[in-house]
């Protein structure tokens, strides 16, 4: 008997309503195809926001690059200073740890301050017999520490 109820002029409604429920069917598609495109594209977001902080400590402003050089570390002890042990630094400044650096005066001048990737700026205060050409010598408060550093290669900037 529900047959009879509709009136043939009320069929073209049923494949409208499709339609329609068809266009609901492909805004859900629409929207889950988003959320899905959304997801990668956040997890991919995450990464460089956590790296930016190194990057901004090892990436330097404006600056002249000046090349990797070969960065020793020396405290104001017997062993790393021999007969200047404990005094002023060539420059006449007391050393001091976060700010001395030697290097040869011929590449760069006493004054000089240059930032060294990873470890920051310092300022050319100190030089020595060994300190030529591409090395630099940074000043460290104790020997244990100075030791720790070894030897590095490190990028400067002036
Ligand atoms: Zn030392």
């Amino acid at each position: 008997m529900g047959k009879r109820l509709i009136p043939h002029g009320q069929r073209p409604r049923p494949p409208g309503g499709k339609a329609l429920a068809g266009g609901l069917l492909a805004l859900c598609c629409l929207l889950a195809a988003v959320r899905l495109s959304a997801g990668p594209d956040l997890l991919f977001q995450t990464p460089p926001k956590a790296a930016g902080p190194d990057r901004e400590h090892q990436v330097l402003p404006e600056g002249i690059f000046l090349g990797t050089f070969t960065v020793y570390a020396y405290c104001p002890c017997t062993l790393c200073c021999g007969q200047w042990s404990g005094g002023p630094t060539a420059s006449g400044t007391m050393p001091e740890e976060g700010r001395t650096l030697a290097a040869d005066w011929d590449v760069l001048p006493a004054g000089t301050e240059v930032y060294l990737a990873g470890i920051g700026w310092r300022t050319v205060e100190d030089t020595g017999s060994s300190i030529t050409g591409d090395k630099m010598d940074l000043f460290m408060d104790g020997h244990e520490e100075a030791l720790m550093f070894g030897v590095r290669e490190v990028e400067v900037w002036k």
